[in-house]
């Protein structure tokens, strides 16, 4: 393996788990610890991760030092609870401002995307988008694209919503599917200021 394929199996190792020790990685990828070392400083010099006891932790861009405050697919600022990250190559992160947007850019940039992050609606924990469970046109209105779609880290827990607020559960591909077909030459709707 490459080292430029190494640091992306990196990223993307600790974009699933978030924090993971030196030793781990090297166990995992076959190398010595020097070369994980090695590895990761270009990561933890872009601002990616941060040194723990031992090993690595995510950092997660401050919103005023995001590269992108607004939305990569309406241009919508973007409200942090809300936001969906895709991770690409070379350190790229897109933002988009909700999941429903979040949704249409991971489906264009399918082939590259390494990884996308969104936040549970309940918790404001982040979460994988591919093991997610979204929530499509709730009754609950957080102002953002329509039709509305919420991430959830756990299933049960958009069910549970889902009983309350309405809407129906998806998974990140069924979840894709549905919001890009039902987007098929719409452009993403946002609640005018009288609404
Ligand atoms: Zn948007
Ligand atoms: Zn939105």
């Amino acid at each position: 393996m490459f080292p430029a394929e190494r640091r992306n199996r990196i990223r993307e190792l600790i974009a699933d788990r978030h924090t993971m020790k030196i030793s781990e990685l090297s166990k995992i990828l076959g190398v010595s610890e020097m070369t994980i070392h090695r590895d990761l400083k270009p990561l933890i010099d872009e601002g990616y991760l941060t040194k723990t006891f031992g090993g690595v932790t995510i950092k997660y861009i401050p919103i005023h030092k995001a590269a992108e405050n607004h939305c990569v697919v309406c241009h919508k600022t973007v409200n942090e609870k809300l936001a969906y990250r895709i991770i690409l190559p070379d350190s790229k992160i897109e933002t988009a401002c909700c999941p429903h947007c979040g949704l249409i850019r991971h489906h264009q940039l399918r082939e590259k995307a390494i990884q996308a992050i969104c936040y549970d609606f309940l918790n404001q924990t982040t979460t994988n988008a591919a093991s997610a469970a979204f929530v499509v046109d709730t009754s609950i209105h957080v102002g953002c694209c329509q039709p509305q779609v919420l991430s959830f880290n756990l299933k049960e827990h958009a069910e549970k919503f889902v009983k309350g607020f309405g809407g129906t559960v998806y998974t990140f591909e069924k979840a894709m599917e549905t919001n890009n077909r039902d987007m098929h030459g719409q452009s993403c709707t946002h609640p005018s200021p009288t609404s």
